[in-house]
C-alpha cells in the first residue's frame, strides 16, 4: 500500500555514496530537511560493508578501494573518516604465472626471459617516456614488432578472457575508456592506482556514511521503494536508474551484474593478495579476499569468487552501465523527459549512467549541489 509522507522536503532516492553526499550537503550547507529513501535494508550502497563472525570486514558488493587525487574529495571525506595506509595491488594468474596487473616492468620479467623483458622494457622507455601509462588498444597500434608482440600478449593474456567474461563481448566492443582504466605502466610500481591519496577508511564504508548522514535535518528510510511513498517534494535528488523511473517507457538501460560465491576457510590466508584476477581460466573474473583490507587478525579467512553476469529485474543488482553509443542515446531519451520535470535531478553511477569511481561520485555530487545553491 502507498505510505504517505506529507512533507515538504528534500527528497534524495537511495543511500549509496552519491545520495549520502547530496544529503549531508543539503542538511550542512542549506541546512534544510532531507529524507533519504532506500529500497534496500541497509544504508551505503553497493560501498557497504560489515563484519562476519570472524570479525573480518565484508565488502558486500566487491570490493571498494579508495582512491583520488582530489584534494576537495580527500578535505570533504577526511571529515568523516581516517583511512589506512592499504595500498591496492592486483595479482593476475596468466596460464598458471602469477604476474602483477596492470601489466609493468615486474610483469615483463615474470613472463619473459630476462633478455626479452630487458629488449621489451628499453623499447616501451624510448616510445613512450618513463612513467607513462598506455590503453591496451593503443598499444595494439604499435606498428614495431616487438612492441606489436607484446601488446598481443598483453591483449590475450590480460584483458580479453577476462573482458570476455566481465562484459561478455570482446574489448573493442566496449568503451575504450573502460580498459583504459587499467593500462599498461612504463615503470616498476605494482600499485593498481597511483593516485595523491588512496586507502580504506578505518571504521569501513558503512560507518563512514553513517556519519555523513547523522544529522538533526537528515532522516532515513531503509526498506522503502520510492514508487510505493506518495511525496511532496521541495527537490528531488535520484540515484536510481533513470529508465526504472519513467516506467521503462521507452526500453530498459542494459547493465552489468555480479554474482559473488563466498567460501571460509580454516587458516589465515588464501592468496597473496587482497584480488587475484584470473585472465585465462576460470569462470569467475577474480577472487577477493577481504582480510587484506583492513588488515583484520584471524585464523580464517573468507574468500569471495566474482562472476559476471547480465542485470535481470529482481533476480541480481545493477553494477556496471554498459557504456555505448546505442545505449546512452536511449539514456538521453529519458534525461529530455527528466528536463520537463521541475527541481529534479539525477546523478551517481545508475542516475548518471556513468561508470564513476567512488571519488568521481563524490565530486558530481559536490558540483550538483554547487548549481543549486
Ligand atoms: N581488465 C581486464 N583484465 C584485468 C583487469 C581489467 O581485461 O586483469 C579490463 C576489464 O575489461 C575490466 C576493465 O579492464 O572491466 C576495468 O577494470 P577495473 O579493475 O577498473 O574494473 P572494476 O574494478 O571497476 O570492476
Amino acid at each position: 500500500m502507498a505510505d504517505s509522507l506529507n512533507t515538504e522536503s528534500n527528497i534524495v532516492v537511495g543511500c549509496g555514496i552519491s545520495g549520502a553526499v547530496i544529503a549531508n550537503l543539503i542538511a550542512t550547507k542549506f541546512n534544510e530537511k532531507v529524507i533519504i529513501i532506500e529500497k534496500k535494508s541497509h544504508i551505503a550502497g553497493s560501498c557497504f560493508d560489515y563484519r562476519d563472525n570472524n570479525g573480518i570486514c565484508i565488502h558486500k558488493y566487491g570490493s571498494h578501494i579508495f582512491h583520488t587525487n582530489s584534494e576537495i574529495v580527500w578535505d570533504y571525506l577526511s571529515q568523516f573518516t581516517k583511512f589506512n595506509n592499504y595500498k591496492h595491488k592486483v595479482i593476475a594468474i596468466v596460464d598458471g604465472i602469477e604476474t602483477n596487473i596492470p601489466f609493468n616492468f615486474n610483469s615483463l620479467y615474470q613472463v619473459f626471459p630476462k633478455n626479452i623483458a630487458l629488449k621489451l622494457q628499453n623499447k616501451l622507455i624510448e616510445n613512450y617516456g618513463q612513467d607513462s601509462k598506455i590503453p591496451i588498444l593503443e598499444l595494439k597500434k604499435e606498428k614495431d614488432k616487438d612492441l606489436n608482440f607484446l601488446a598481443d600478449f598483453i591483449y590475450k593474456k590480460i584483458f580479453l578472457e577476462y573482458t570476455k567474461k566481465q562484459w561478455g563481448i570482446p574489448p573493442e566492443k566496449i568503451d575504450s575508456t573502460v580498459t583504459a582504466r587499467v593500462p599498461i605502466y612504463i615503470c616498476k610500481d605494482n600499485r593498481y592506482f597511483h593516485d595523491k591519496y588512496q586507502g580504506i577508511p578505518i571504521n569501513g564504508y558503512t560507518e563512514l556514511i553513517k556519519k555523513m548522514i547523522s544529522h538533526p535535518n537528515i532522516t532515513v528510510k531503509l526498506n522503502t521503494d520510492y514508487k510505493n511513498v506518495k511525496l511532496k517534494y521541495k527537490r528531488l535528488f535520484y540515484t536510481g536508474s533513470i529508465d526504472e523511473f519513467f516506467d521503462y517507457k521507452y526500453g530498459k538501460l542494459p547493465y552489468r551484474s555480479l554474482r559473488f560465491e563466498f567460501e571460509e576457510y580454516n587458516y589465515a590466508y588464501y592468496q597473496k593478495s587482497a584480488v587475484v584476477n584470473y585472465t585465462t581460466s576460470e569462470d569467475f573474473t577474480r577472487i577477493h579476499e577481504y582480510k587484506y583490507y583492513l588488515n583484520d587478525k584471524s585464523d580464517k579467512t573468507v574468500i569471495v569468487k566474482e562472476y559476471s553476469e547480465n542485470f535481470e529485474e529482481g533476480k541480481n543488482e545493477r553494477y556496471y552501465p554498459i557504456v555505448n553509443e546505442e545505449n546512452l542515446s536511449l539514456y538521453n531519451k529519458y534525461l529530455e523527459e527528466a528536463k520537463h520535470i521541475k527541481n529534479l535531478w539525477f546523478f551517481g553511477r545508475l542516475g548518471d549512467y556513468k561508470y564513476y569511481d567512488i571519488d568521481k561520485a563524490i565530486i558530481r555530487a559536490i558540483n550538483l549541489i554547487k548549481t543549486i545553491q
